[in-house]
């Protein structure tokens, strides 16, 4: 095993600038050698995994180098190793993906069937997280100073966890990091120095856990230097929620009581510790939240803020105007981009422009393979349509040194918890190079048309859900002629929004219930992130149907070929978001109609549930 001099990360001093200072001459080392700690990376898994059944089924026999690895190991996607999954999740215990034990499952937010996907895990990798987040703060001080003199109002939750047949925890990995001794016990650190207490992110009730932690958050409002969520999606929700509750808030902090429908014991002790009786300050709050505009609320509210650290790239890229307005423009940071299967990226110039944002791969985390994207050929690489590559293809996968500017490639990883050469299914572009690391700009998941929050509806589900929705118009000799769709974000929370063009044949009218009847059937044949949104999350809200006059999309296809589109290929897009086209289909809606129900949502991946995996605890989520 090759040694890489200068690569490893530990932090025992206590000095800040020390630490800083270790932390960014790290991130020096292993992007000068990039190629070797990627080499000794793979080797790394590889030797310890070697006599693992998934290997030794596909000829590896103990071989720890790229050649033979690359020859010999196929590139995958989930569901190549649903059936392994499936066996570990029902109890077999033997060394199916990887020779160390797996720990729990951890749920993506990506999908297979309509469920979420179920990543391995071992317990070390939660090392390997606490690792990557360390390696933020010191990146993020270069460019603000003074951060540890302060507090982050960062609004973090638990999701509900559930069991296998087997007996591991499958959980959100965030749910499974907040709950981990990294997490809990951190040790002291002024950058991990939040207004936010354990128990009130802890709290398994999704309303006490948010009023909790903007209670303390509003307690201690001149402390808070940077607020955040995870993605933006998440921000805008707790901003919402302070809209809705701002007088409960000022009641709270005027008296130095806490509002009785907080009723969880630790987090009441925990809030007690902050919350003491304060008029002025709810007097400031109540003057802040009392104005009839809010643009600027997060500076009125909370005056020393820095910045709003929340990840705005990708499909959260939609939220970055109302972001402006609640924070008058703060700089908006994105620091990471991390997955269920592996963190990989950080952000090195965390000040710059949103639409500019690169991560750069940090070699550690386990080893990376790009597949050429070439986007005109779309479609032969479509995840949502699972194809194994061609040999030809699996012969253009590149490693991470040596992909090329400008280009745009597919990630396809290989983990220490058991992934071998698996397709993630994120397209990157190539932005630029952190010495020997490429640094990538997040281009899309591939093939996702619609998203609100965490959910990622492709254009396959989308069509299936549409298909059986419009069964309900058969009766009235109706057909689809044709429709679209759209992520409308300007409601809170953002909904989806379908444009249906119809051919009515039959002269009986079609009574509005039969429409909302097709927004509930679509939502029902969503995925599970999906409906979990809309139940239990609350951050994804009712579907509507929006029915167009006859000839719109003519119009739409005359205005495509206006900007270019040939004619003979013209596909009316199943998801418009250029405002031009999406105010052209607004101006021509004759009647609009919503789900006036929820569709069905049951915790825990219900595929699973029929093969016996359990709820372990419900909460109302975030
Ligand atoms: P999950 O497996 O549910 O944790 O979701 C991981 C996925 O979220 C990634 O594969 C990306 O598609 C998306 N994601 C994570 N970080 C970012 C980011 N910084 N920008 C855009 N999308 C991201």
């Amino acid at each position: 095993m090759t040694e890489v001099p200068k690569c490893s990360l530990k932090l025992t001093d206590n000095n800040l600038a020390e630490k800083n200072k270790k932390v960014l001459q790290f991130i020096e080392d292993v992007t000068a050698n990039a190629d070797e700690v990627q080499q000794r990376v793979l080797s790394e898994i590889l030797s310890r995994n070697a006599y693992v059944e998934y290997l030794l089924r596909h000829g590896l026999h103990g071989h720890t180098d790229r050649e033979t690895f690359k020859k010999v190991m196929p590139v995958i996607t989930y569901e190549d190793i649903q059936p392994d999954i499936t066996r570990i999740a029902h109890g077999d215990t033997s060394p199916i993906l990887c020779s160390k034990p797996i720990s729990e499952f951890l749920t993506s937010s990506g999908t297979s069937g309509g469920e979420r996907k179920l990543m391995p895990t071992i317990e070390e990798d939660l090392e390997r997280r606490s690792l990557f987040y360390s390696l933020l703060m010191p990146v993020m001080s270069q460019s603000v100073p003074g951060l540890e003199k302060g507090k982050g109002m960062y609004f973090r939750f638990i999701k509900s966890e559930a069991k296998t047949p087997g007996g591991l925890l499958a959980r959100p990995v965030l749910t499974s990091y907040y709950k981990s001794s990294h997490f809990k016990e951190r040790p002291y650190d002024p950058y991990s120095n939040y207004t936010s207490p354990n128990e009130t992110i802890l709290c398994p009730d999704s309303f006490q856990s948010m009023y909790s932690q903007i209670l303390c958050g509003l307690c201690q409002n001149k402390e808070v230097l940077r607020v955040g969520a995870v993605f933006a999606s998440g921000f805008i929700r707790a901003i919402r929620f302070l809209e809705e509750h701002w007088s409960s808030f000022c009641n709270d902090i005027r008296t130095g009581i806490i509002n009785p429908q907080i009723t969880d014991a630790s987090v009441r002790e925990a809030i007690m510790k902050i919350l003491k009786p304060d008029p002025r300050l709810a007097d400031f709050i109540e003057v802040g939240c009392s104005r009839d505009s809010w643009k600027g609320i997060i500076t009125r509210l909370w005056p020393n803020t820095k910045y709003v650290d929340v990840i705005v790239t990708g499909s959260m890229s939609q939220y970055i105007p109302t972001l402006d307005y609640y924070s008058n423009g703060l700089p908006l940071v994105s620091t990471l981009y991390a997955s269920s299967e592996s963190y990989f990226g950080v952000n090195l110039n965390p000040l710059c422009k949103p639409s500019e944002v690169s991560y750069t791969l940090i070699p550690t985390m386990c080893y990376y393979e790009f597949l050429p994207v070439h986007r005109s050929n779309d479609v032969a690489h479509s995840p949502s349509v699972p194809k194994s590559l061609s040999e030809k293809e699996q012969k253009e996968l590149v490693d991470l040194v040596d992909v090329k500017l400008g280009q745009e490639y597919e990630l396809v990883v290989t983990t220490y918890s058991g992934l071998y050469r698996y397709r993630v299914g994120d397209v990157l572009r190539v932005a630029g190079f952190k010495n020997k690391a490429p640094q990538f700009n997040f281009i899309c998941r591939k093939n996702v048309v619609l998203s609100i929050d965490s959910d990622k509806t492709d254009e396959v589900e989308l069509q299936n859900a549409v298909k059986n929705a419009v069964n309900h118009l058969m009766p009235f000799d109706a057909t689809l002629a044709d429709y679209t769709s759209y992520a409308d974000t300007s409601t809170i929370p953002g909904h989806y929004v379908l444009f249906w063009e119809l051919t009515l044949n039959g002269s009986t009218p079609i009574p509005p219930s039969v429409f909302e009847d097709c927004c509930l059937t679509i939502e029902e044949s969503l995925n599970s992130v999906y409906r979990q949104g809309r139940v239990s999350d609350k951050s994804i809200g009712p579907l509507e149907i929006k029915i167009v006059e006859p000839g719109t999309f003519d119009k739409l296809m005359n205005f495509a070929i206006s900007l270019g589109a040939s004619i003979e290929q013209y596909k009316a897009p199943r998801c418009v978001k250029y405002a031009p086209i999406v105010e052209l289909m607004n101006s021509r809606v004759v009647s609009s109609y919503s789900s006036t129900k929820c569709p069905k949502w049951v915790p825990g991946p219900q595929a699973m549930e029929q093969s016996g995996l359990k709820e372990v605890r419900h909460s109302g989520q975030l």
